[in-house]
């Protein structure tokens, strides 16, 4: 059983990691908390529900996904061994496929019909618009209105998937005033409707069911790098936006002590200025938002900060719970990348492997570009790729300052 798999480094019953997680929801959202929490206990034990899981990861999403050896990047870099877990080839580009089918295979055991995401970039809407075609629920996507604008491919890859989505008007009509809207929704149709909700964020027991679903991962890993090395890897590099793809990675390494793991957030334009990053390790403090404690990038009077990267999916001021709890006391590593070295490893990878990652992905091989070199050629690294970059098309040709580019949008419009 995949399910029944622990850690030292689990939450305890209230859902706490440490001084971190908990579930500090509106009294209304509690039994719909509890619910999912009972709903999650039960289906762990049960091997219908694990069959079920493995055989959509497998049978419809695509997995395993490959871990690669990049020969050609370990060559130039001159250093450690080089793995890359390619999650860009699940289908629909990313990693959050497996924690969309695990929630959605809960939702129908729950009876529910429906269900609604937030979403920023629209990455997790796409991923639960999928599953929601899938499984024909209804599924309502509340999106501010200023990524409404701005993430248009995305929204339109929902609607073709037959999704809604609803425009947040109010606040800074971004990503945590779509989670506002998407808990207002739920709070009045609990009856009828799952929260999918789309990292290890949020209150308990979300974290630990997408952890979860996630571990598979690792488990993979495991697996593939034994039978390639025969020995367990040194390194595992993964980006972290809220979480997801490095709990992912990590989680059945946690007790392999000797396997340093590390986390790469958005050092954006720099981390020295507020507002332009999203490092959470490097200025966030500890705070509660969207029901759950954590570290989160905030002012002096705890409103939450500005954030930037380049990558959207890593755009987000908080990051998961577990993950706030394995860098206090030391487990995990926390570093982080800039813009401008994110295009460059992008470049780099793409040039040398012929892999076209997601932005996200390219912090985590950002900083395997800067960690190989100083390793012996007998340590191992295993980066996660968490996406494809297809969906960064329109980012990634402003950003190499391709010159057709423009004129190639120019004639869409005529
Ligand atoms: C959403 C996303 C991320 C960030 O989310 P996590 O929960 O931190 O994994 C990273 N990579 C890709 C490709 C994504 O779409």
């Amino acid at each position: 059983m995949i399910f029944d798999y622990k850690t030292k480094y689990d939450a305890d019953t209230s859902g706490h990691f440490g001084q971190f997680g908990g579930r500090f929801a509106p009294e209304m959202l509690i039994p719909a908390l509890e619910e999912l929490e009972k709903a999650y206990i039960k289906a762990k034990k049960d091997t219908d529900f694990e069959r079920e899981f493995l055989s959509l990861c497998r049978n419809y999403a695509g997995r395993p996904t490959p871990l690669t050896y990049a020969n050609n990047l370990t060559k130039q870099l001159g250093g450690a061994k080089i793995y890359l877990k390619n999650e860009g080839l699940n289908l629909s580009g990313a990693h959050k496929i497996t924690h969309c089918l695990g929630q959605a295979i809960l939702a129908r055991r729950m009876g529910k019909k429906r269900i609604i995401a937030e979403t920023g970039a629209g990455q997790h809407g796409v991923a639960a618009a999928t599953v929601a075609a899938k499984f024909g629920f209804e599924c309502v996507v509340y999106m501010g209105e200023v990524d409404v604008a701005r993430q248009r491919p995305n929204v339109f890859w929902m609607e073709q998937l037959g999704a809604e989505i609803i425009p947040v008007k109010f606040g800074s009509k971004t990503l945590k005033d779509a989670v506002n809207a998407a808990l207002k929704d739920w709070i009045t149709n609990v009856r009828n409707t799952h929260y999918l909700l789309g990292s290890t964020v949020g209150p308990h027991p979300f974290p630990s069911i997408n952890r979860d679903f996630q571990q598979i991962v690792g488990l993979e890993v495991k697996e593939q790098v034994k039978e390639m090395e025969g020995k367990l890897p040194d390194y595992l590099i993964a980006c972290v936006g809220g979480g997801s793809n490095a709990m992912g990675l990590f989680y059945r390494f946690l007790e392999d002590e000797e396997v340093i793991l590390i986390g790469v957030e958005a050092g954006g334009k720099g981390v020295e200025r507020i507002g332009k990053h999203a490092a959470r390790f490097r200025g966030g403090e500890v705070g509660v938002v969207e029901g759950y404690k954590s570290l989160f990038l905030q002012d002096n009077y705890g409103n939450i900060e500005k954030t930037h990267s380049v990558s959207a999916g890593l755009d987000y001021p908080g990051v998961g719970p577990q993950l706030a709890y394995l860098g206090q006391v030391g487990r995990v590593q926390f570093e982080y990348a800039t813009d401008r070295e994110v295009i460059g490893a992008y470049k780099l990878l793409a040039k040398t492997e012929g892999i076209i990652c997601a932005l996200e992905s390219a912090y985590a091989v950002a900083y395997a570009i800067k960690l190989a070199p100083k390793l012996s050629k007998e340590k191992i690294i295993v980066v996660n790729l968490s996406g494809r970059g297809d969906k960064d098309i329109f980012i990634v040709a402003e950003a190499v300052k391709d010159k057709n580019w423009r004129e190639f949008l120019k004639t869409k419009l005529t």
